[in-house]
């Protein structure tokens, strides 16, 4: 028999995310519409909706370490979708931000030449220091 019951912890992890997503979780019921439409889904090791998935069940450590998170970006087509209307870009960067509130940055700009600089676009630049660092 599966044990699904959900403990204190994995209840605050839920609680906290929805929190800081704004998003009612426990409402998705897995038709799977923003994955079907998600641009990027071939470059993630989960889909959308197992994203959400996983925080139901109170998965914290599976999913903060998905790569989904961060090839997310926030294109909104899921959300559009969603006939719960749960905004799942916002649900991303939640994850994203339990992470990077640790002071773990998925991006190092000390690691950027500076004739590299020249090159980017600025706008890129700018947003990828948002998602990317803390
Ligand atoms: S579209 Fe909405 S209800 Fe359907 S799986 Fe995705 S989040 Fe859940
Ligand atoms: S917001 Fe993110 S998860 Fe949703 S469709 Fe766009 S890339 Fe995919």
């Amino acid at each position: 028999m599966v044990d699904i019951t959900l403990d204190q912890d994995k209840k605050d992890f839920i609680a906290e995310i929805e929190k800081l997503s704004g998003q009612k979780i426990m409402r998705c019921y897995q038709c799977g519409r923003c994955s079907a439409g998600c641009p990027l889904a071939d470059y993630m090791d989960l889909l959308p909706n197992q994203v959400i998935k996983y925080v139901q069940l109170g998965l914290d450590k599976e999913v903060l370490e998905c790569n989904t998170i961060w090839v997310c970006a926030a294109c909104y087509r899921c959300s559009v979708v969603c006939p719960k209307d749960i905004d799942i870009a916002r649900l991303m960067e939640a994850l994203r931000l339990l992470i990077l509130r640790d002071d773990i940055e998925k991006m190092d700009i000390n690691k950027i030449k500076k004739e590299e600089y020249a090159e980017l676009p600025q706008i890129a630049l700018v947003a990828s220091m948002r998602k990317y660092t803390s």
